[in-house]
């Protein structure tokens, strides 16, 4: 079976999602590159059925190698990804306080250091249709300089040189959201100017280690 491993690590990834309350009902989408070929996950199925069989293997332009099923609808949008970055994986979830903040702001405030695991601020791409070009050409727009981005009233992408590292990478996106919610509750948080999550970004360039298989 063709990235078999691959597949195998995107069905391991989809439930940590789903422990993580990083998405909702069978939203999300998650694929991993090898070469010339993506293993992404299914349309419309949901995770406690997937099995490596079912993930789907796409090429950079989209087109169906090696599936039974209907690959994901955002695959626009990982393939724009993979062709716009260095991209190794890259997870795209529904989380609420990621989507919650879509819906409000332009950009996710430098409320703490560890958004620098991000890049830095967190752009929101303006809203366009799920599936559709549009999004994924917003979304990378959004992501220049960046390892992701909130979608207007939709969700969050992230990317990595590494499942592990997107896949963090999505958890930090959503813990920093939520707390900028929690603090904005209390008042008017203070924010870190650009230098020091520049500095951090710097200090943490690195940061990341990939736990062994459990
Ligand atoms: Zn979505």
């Amino acid at each position: 079976m063709l990235l078999h491993d691959e597949r195998a690590q995107l069905v391991d990834y989809c439930h940590r999602m789903q422990a993580d309350d990083l998405t909702v009902g069978t939203s999300g989408n998650l694929s991993v590159r090898s070469g010339q070929h993506i293993a992404i996950t299914p349309s419309g199925v949901p995770y406690e059925d997937l099995t490596p069989e079912s993930i789907c293997v796409i090429d950079l332009d989209g087109n169906k190698v090696d599936s039974d099923l209907e690959p994901s609808s955002e695959v626009p949008m990982h393939t724009s990804v993979y062709r716009a970055t260095d991209a190794a994986a890259v997870v795209h979830t529904h989380p609420l306080y990621c989507t919650a903040l879509s819906v409000l702001l332009d950009e996710v405030p430098p409320v703490h250091y560890m958004i620098a695991l991000l890049g830095g601020p967190v752009r929101v791409a303006p809203y366009a249709r799920f599936g559709s070009p549009e999004l994924a050409e917003n979304s990378v727009r959004a992501m220049e300089g960046r390892y992701g981005a909130l979608m207007q009233n939709h969700g969050a992408t992230t990317y990595g040189d590494s499942l592990a590292k997107a896949y963090s990478r999505s958890v930090y996106l959503e813990w920093v959201c939520r707390l900028y919610h929690q603090a904005r509750l209390l008042g008017e948080p203070n924010l870190l100017p650009r230098e020091e999550i520049d500095g951090v970004a710097a200090v943490l360039g690195g940061y990341g280690q990939t736990v062994p298989a459990r």
